[in-house]
């Protein structure tokens, strides 16, 4: 008898999303149990379609679409991100510094293989989406969390940023807006972040996959458009304010001083061609997507359905005693505080687990954000009301009994 086993590199790698309690909850449906997952920001399954030109667009270049792309991706789809931001202002960057991915999630990886020797450091936040903690690790660096104050709408805490930085920080993370807070941050904020990088020679790492998931009148700042002189890679993608996520696309750009990153750039280029291209047919989307009218306003607009369930499931998880939840201000996800002086909860994925058991319902545990205490869950707002009520319900009924 011999066994496989996995890599070393993996031993401190968690990808809880999609981890044992989603594998439990997989279990039960086999079984024939109706499970209802508000887990993962997943638009399609609620309901939420691509908007209908995307369609047409992928649908009309499939047979032309058989054959590889430039590795970096199609010209039409870099160009339609070019132009997105440098209509927000920006003017350092150009087609060459695009990169278009399976989705964001590949293109974090990427860039963090591409950079990070053994022991290097990268400040990401706490709590985080915890692919960027996952794939610093996977790429032998360290991720040094730095704390979001709950207390102050989730913003991150500029003293703890700095005070964390060390010879070895690379870059930092900022998600804006924030998975799975739903923070958004002002423009003053991202300045003072700027500022940091540029002092202690930085790179920015701007996740803005929701910067059009906004509600009560909040604006968006991308942060590269805020400073020409610190590196800045920007993510962005179809699969959230686009609802495409199936079709894995999403866009890395570099801008600011380039000439400084040459080498990390020859990086990235090696990496990105290892992995031949991006799916083609679906890269042709991508200028359907950024240019003209843009659905997903009516959706988180007053009366629109994703405002609509955001503002029920908040209302309605701060009447459950001793739960407390920060509106918020974009994204699809709440990330509600259990008080530790009504609920003693020292396992919080045995949390998530029990609530799995009980009640067939699957969320996600707060540490599974590398939150450092066992007192926060997540929930995507993405389902209708009726099932926010239904959900909402039973994790009011789960946690009367939970302690007892
Ligand atoms: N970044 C954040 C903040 C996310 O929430 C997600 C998905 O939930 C991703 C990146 C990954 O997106 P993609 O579907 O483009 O890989």
């Amino acid at each position: 008898m011999y066994s496989v086993e996995k890599s070393h590199k993996l031993d401190n790698v968690c990808y809880d999303i999609r981890g044992p309690v989603h594998k439990e909850a997989r279990r039960l449906e086999d079984e024939g149990h109706r499970i209802l997952k508000l887990n993962i920001g997943n638009p399609a399954p609620f309901g939420f379609e691509a908007p209908e030109e995307l369609l047409k667009d992928a649908i009309l270049n499939l047979p032309t679409s058989q054959g590889y792309c430039d590795s970096k991706g199609l010209f039409s789809a870099r160009k339609a991100v070019m132009q997105y931001y440098q209509q927000k202002g920006l003017r350092t960057t150009d087609l060459d510094d695009i990169y278009i991915g399976n989705g964001v999630s590949e293109l974090i990886v990427m860039a963090m293989q591409a950079l990070l020797n053994n022991g290097d450091e990268i400040l990401v936040p706490a709590p985080d989406y915890p692919l960027w903690t996952a794939a610093v690790t996977l790429s032998g660096g360290k991720a040094v969390h730095y704390m979001c104050d709950e207390g102050a709408d989730w913003y991150p805490d500029l003293d703890d940023i700095r005070a964390k930085i060390s010879p070895r920080t690379k870059g930092i993370v900022l998600i804006n807006p924030n998975n799975p807070t739903g923070a958004v941050y002002g423009s003053e904020f991202l300045l003072e972040v700027v500022e940091i990088a540029r002092q202690n020679k930085l790179i920015i790492f701007a996740d803005e996959i929701y910067d059009k998931i906004l509600y009560d009148d909040v604006a968006h700042h991308s942060v590269c458009t805020l400073c020409d002189d610190v590196l800045v890679a920007t993510f962005n993608g179809l699969s959230k304010s686009y609802r495409a996520a199936g079709f894995r696309q999403g866009w890395m750009m570099l801008s600011g001083p380039k000439h400084q990153a040459r080498d990390y750039i020859e990086g990235l280029e090696m990496l990105s061609s290892m992995r031949l291209c991006a799916n083609v047919p679906m890269q042709h989307c991508i200028q359907a997507a950024l240019g003209g009218y843009q659905s997903i306003n009516e959706l988180v607009l007053p009366g629109g359905r994703l405002r609509q369930q955001r503002d029920k499931a908040w209302e309605l998880l701060n009447q459950i005693p001793g739960v407390s939840c920060v509106k918020p201000k974009g994204a699809i996800y709440l990330f509600p505080r259990l008080d530790p002086k009504v609920y003693d909860i020292r396992d919080d994925q045995k949390m998530v687990y029990d609530l799995l058991l009980q009640e067939k319902l699957l969320i996600v545990q707060g540490t599974g954000f590398n939150w450092p205490k066992p007192d926060h869950f997540r929930l995507v707002t993405l389902p209708r009301v009726d099932d926010i009520e239904d959900a909402v319900s039973r994790i009011a009924r789960f946690l009367k009994h939970y302690q007892q």
